[in-house]
């Protein structure tokens, strides 16, 4: 069965999306730890981000490098952290969040309540700077 974000990734389930390309999508965290939240995944459904072959694993992070940049130029903060834990859904996913203080990257804290334009908002934002991002590899 199709986990939950093939199934964003197909269009089944609404998504506030950010950036995608032939192998990656990001898009908003529903439940985000703070506004800006974005989970890149591959189109490829692998569940452990270190079972990806090494040419998925290093175009995921440049396409996730892209998309911190972008959140970076959307969002004011110090900096983007970046989480891989992915016990909740199983199909990688990095999870990156606007900081700027390391407690900022608690996933324990109660979460950022946005309404559907503010995150929708967010996203358009975020998207926007994304088109203006390049990496010399990918
Ligand atoms: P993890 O697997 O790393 O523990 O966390 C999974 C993350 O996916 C959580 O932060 C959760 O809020 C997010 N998530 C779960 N289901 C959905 C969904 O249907 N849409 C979106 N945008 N995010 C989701």
């Amino acid at each position: 069965m199709a986990t939950i974000f093939s199934r964003i990734v197909a269009g089944e389930i609404p998504s506030y999306k950010i950036a995608e390309d032939d192998k990656y999508y990001a898009f908003l965290d529903i439940n985000p730890v703070a506004p800006g939240h974005t989970l890149v995944i591959p189109k490829n459904e692998v569940d452990y981000i270190f079972d990806l072959n090494d040419e998925e694993y290093l175009g995921l992070q440049l396409f996730a490098k892209r998309v911190a940049e972008a959140i970076k130029q959307a969002i004011p903060c110090t900096r983007v952290g970046v989480a891989v834990m992915g016990l909740e859904v199983p199909h990688t996913h990095i999870h990156l969040i606007p900081i700027n203080k390391e407690a900022d990257m608690n996933f324990f804290k109660e979460k950022a309540s946005l309404t559907q334009e503010e995150m929708a908002e967010i996203a358009a934002k975020i998207s926007q700077n994304f088109g203006n991002t390049q990496s010399e590899l990918y």
